[in-house]
């Protein structure tokens, strides 16, 4: 699609599931996003006992505890709508519990290895080390203006990729994907994963433009002021951290 043609369609996939980390946030701060290039963006909910649309621009999943992840995942996996989507080139963001089920595998709260959809080169097993719960701040490996990504990361599981997908930061604070990996997420195509909550998004304009550009072309924001006043609060953020 065009932006001219319509609305830009923003998914929030199963937020009753995968919402307990404010990720949920990250549609509004997308749609707010487009909102300032003038053009109208529609969030639409899925709940987890409704089907997926195949017709979202950005499709997203959030963060979740063990039991919703696998209960999330299973739903998915037999959504044709969402396979379909992703194959017409669809954005996808999916954060932590969300990031885990886009990838070959993961293990689940028994230590059960569980298959993930296999949408991301990347395999999750326990973390090796402590459950990573803190400030995640990162060096930004992607195109965009703002060089630092930060976020707050909780999980307990940690991610290897491989094959096509690539990392989004290299972590200088924090755990990222695991405790020896001292990188942030994945890249593939069209598909970006991170262990950022915060919401990701609110905490990370330039991240929410790169999505926006990379899922219907909208040239990333500059120089607005909620930008500029997003760049001063992550200066103090990583002033006080430090
Ligand atoms: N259950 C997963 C883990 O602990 C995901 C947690 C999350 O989404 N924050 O690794």
């Amino acid at each position: 699609m065009t932006v001219s043609d319509s609305s830009v369609r923003i998914v929030l996939l199963y937020p009753d599931l995968l919402g307990t980390y404010g990720d949920s946030g990250n549609a509004t701060i997308l749609a707010k996003r487009v909102a300032l290039h003038d053009i109208s963006a529609e969030v639409v909910l899925v709940h987890s006992d409704e089907t997926v649309t195949a017709e979202g621009d950005i499709y997203l999943l959030g963060g979740g505890e063990d039991g919703p992840q696998n209960y999330a995942r299973d739903l998915l996996s037999k959504e044709p709508n969402f396979a379909r989507a992703i194959d017409k080139g669809a954005l996808v963001f999916a954060v932590c519990a969300g990031f885990q089920i886009l990838g070959d595998s993961y293990v689940d709260a028994r230590g059960e290895i569980q298959s993930g959809l296999g949408v991301v080169d990347a395999k999750t097993r326990r973390i090796k080390g402590d459950r990573a719960v803190g400030e995640l701040l990162g060096e930004s490996l992607l195109p965009i203006s703002q060089r630092l990504l930060s976020g707050f990361e909780n999980h307990g599981s940690g991610t290897t990729l491989f094959g096509r997908s690539q990392p989004i930061s290299r972590t200088l604070r924090g755990v990222g994907n695991d405790y020896d990996a001292h990188v942030d997420g994945a890249l593939q195509g069209n598909v970006l994963c991170t262990y950022m909550h915060g919401p990701a998004l609110a905490r990370n304009y330039a991240l929410a433009d790169y999505l926006l550009e990379k899922a219907v072309g909208l040239k990333p924001l500059e120089g607005d002021w909620l930008t500029e006043l997003q760049m001063k609060l992550l200066s103090e953020r990583i002033e006080s951290l430090s």
